[in-house]
């Protein structure tokens, strides 16, 4: 049995479809999801969306925070941003971590908050951009680095 998934971002409808099971970074944890599951609404971290078919590989979405909302037969994500791993620039995750790094050892402990989370959503970007990598390996041009 599948359960209907939607995911939008502020900007654009990013998935709409049917999966065996759905999990998601919830700020309690991550969660499975599948049809038939009780209605839930809660806020999601920041973490890795993976999208699981009969038909092979699961899909990886790279989720920065939000909200979603699971009913029986739907799960409905309001992402504060998301991307499929891919269409993940690695590039601008590698400058966004580096200048995270920059920023983490030079500002004061107060304001350092903003700039972690800077950095979380950095490093969550390479990590499901280098799941696309091992799962469609040769679509790639850059090296591992
Ligand atoms: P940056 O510092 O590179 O702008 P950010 O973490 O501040 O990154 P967000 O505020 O989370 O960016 O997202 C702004 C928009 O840019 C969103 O639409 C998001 O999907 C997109 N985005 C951010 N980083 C990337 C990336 N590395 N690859 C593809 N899209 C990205």
């Amino acid at each position: 049995m599948t359960i209907q998934v939607e995911i939008v971002t502020p900007s654009r409808q990013l998935y709409s479809g049917a999966v065996e099971m759905i999990t998601l970074p919830g700020v309690e944890g991550d969660m499975g999801v599948l049809a038939g599951h009780a209605p839930l609404l809660t806020t999601l971290n920041i973490g890795e969306i993976t999208l699981h078919s009969d038909d092979g590989e699961p899909d990886y979405i790279a989720v920065s925070g939000g909200v979603v909302e699971v009913r029986p037969d739907k799960v409905i994500v309001l992402a504060r941003s998301a991307e499929r791993a891919d269409e993940i620039d690695i590039a601008r995750a590698e400058e966004a971590l580096q200048r995270a790094e920059e920023a983490l050892s030079t500002r004061s402990p107060e304001e350092r908050q903003p700039v972690e989370v800077a950095y979380r959503r950095s490093q969550l970007r390479l990590k499901v951009a280098r799941r696309r990598r091992r799962t469609r390996p040769g679509v790639f041009v850059e090296d591992e680095g």
